[in-house]
């Protein structure tokens, strides 16, 4: 008798076999959750390797030569997301965002861009489709991705500073490669290029306005530098309140350099506070995720590396969509499915954070932003 093998991968996180309703209910466009919130926006991650080690995300100490990711037989197939992406668009998901890990280190990524920039909502419009990367291989890959159908990036950045930089990224990878992956998606058409900077208080504080000098004088408003405060993701990443910038400190600073003026939502449920320079020079964003939750408007789902949906980016447990997917059933059930797991979610980590009441059910842990994604 042979032993039956479960890789441990597998195991790494609670998940839920997500229920198939008996009766199939079609997808409407319209669904909502409990608290009234629509489903408009999937990101998706498509590798949990990345070749950074950000102290925040990945810290080298655990994702060592030891640590085990996910093998290629675990990790959703571009045909299997797509599949997903068009149930998902039909339950009202106009925004895709691909992300990791590093999601450039996936294998022809453009090729699942192509795909995916089939698909339509149910009024017939493209989806919107972007992607969240460090940057490292934006030179090579920026054109490939364009003409494959993506329309914008975001390049995370969290120095201008060499030395900082390669600190904070642990891999002593050079800022220059950044930002001329930066230039490089500019000139390919990738624009606004949206850049993320994670603020963390003593370490790279003092980047705030460099960074913001050096967008504004060598990118152009071509280019939207967001502040992010530094979150309590993960188990990992030794998260303390005190390395915490609040945005209302970031935006004091920036704007004692270069004087702001605030700027209305473009868009329910985004999560950048907009602000533009007084002179005209563009604009840049506030991310506030801990010392202003904006659960109340919530409109993200999260497929994992290995197909499971996450409702909240602090949520310790998923739904196994791909046991659905590998499981025989129907694009109606699967989407029935869908439908049943949205109306039941009520997460809303941070506000309960805010208030002092936020809590993991005993025995689980926090999922790692690497393996969902941003
Ligand atoms: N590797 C890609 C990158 O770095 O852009 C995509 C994945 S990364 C997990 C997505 C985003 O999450 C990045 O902008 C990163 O800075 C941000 N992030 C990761 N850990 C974070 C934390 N603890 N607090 C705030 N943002 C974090
Ligand atoms: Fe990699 Fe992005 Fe995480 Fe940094 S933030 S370790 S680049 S996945
Ligand atoms: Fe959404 Fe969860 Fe973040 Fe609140 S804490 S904004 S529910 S992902």
């Amino acid at each position: 008798m042979t032993d039956l093998v479960i890789p441990l991968a597998d195991l790494r996180y609670a998940a839920l076999v997500p229920t198939v309703p008996s009766e199939l209910s079609p997808a409407t466009g319209l669904l909502s959750d409990r608290l009234g919130r629509p489903l408009r926006d999937l990101r998706i991650s498509v590798t949990d390797r990345c070749n950074f080690r950000c102290s925040y995300c990945m810290p080298k100490e655990v994702f060592d030569s030891q640590y085990k990711f996910l093998p290629q037989t675990s990790l959703l197939s571009f045909e299997e997301i797509t599949r997903c992406a068009r149930l998902f668009a039909a339950h009202g998901v106009a925004k895709l965002r691909l992300t990791g890990g590093e999601p450039l280190l996936r294998k022809h990524i453009e090729v699942l861009v192509a795909q995916l920039s089939t698909l339509r909502t149910p009024e017939g419009r493209a989806l919107d489709i972007t992607l969240t990367t460090n940057g490292s291989l934006l030179t090579r890959k920026a054109q490939a991705l364009r003409d494959a159908g993506l329309q914008r990036v975001t390049v995370s950045l969290d120095a201008l500073d060499d030395a900082i930089f390669k600190r904070m990224n642990d891999v002593d990878f050079p800022v220059a490669d950044v930002l001329e992956g930066i230039q490089t998606a500019l000139r390919a058409g990738l624009a606004p290029v949206k850049v993320n900077m994670v603020v963390k208080r003593g370490t790279n504080d003092d980047q705030i306005v460099p960074l913001a000098r050096h967008i504004r004088e060598h990118c152009g408003p071509g280019v939207v530098l967001r502040f992010i405060e530094y979150m309590d993701v993960g188990a990992t990443n030794g998260w303390r309140m005190n390395e915490v910038l609040p945005s209302a400190q970031v935006r004091q600073r920036l704007h004692e350099a270069f004087p702001l003026l605030p700027l209305d939502p473009s868009a329910p449920g985004e999560t950048a506070e907009r602000w533009r320079y007084a002179d005209g020079a563009g604009e840049v964003g506030f991310i506030s995720s801990v010392t202003q939750a904006f659960c109340g408007e919530c409109n993200r789902a999260r497929l994992s590396t290995e197909g499971k949906l996450f409702l909240c980016l602090f949520a310790s447990r998923g739904h196994d969509l791909r046991a659905l997917l590998r499981g025989g059933h129907s694009d109606e059930q699967i989407s029935s499915a869908i439908g049943l797991i949205w109306a039941g979610r009520d997460d809303r980590y941070s506000e309960l954070r805010s208030n002092g009441t936020a809590a993991i059910p005993s025995g689980e842990r926090r999922v790692e932003m690497h393996y969902i994604g941003g």
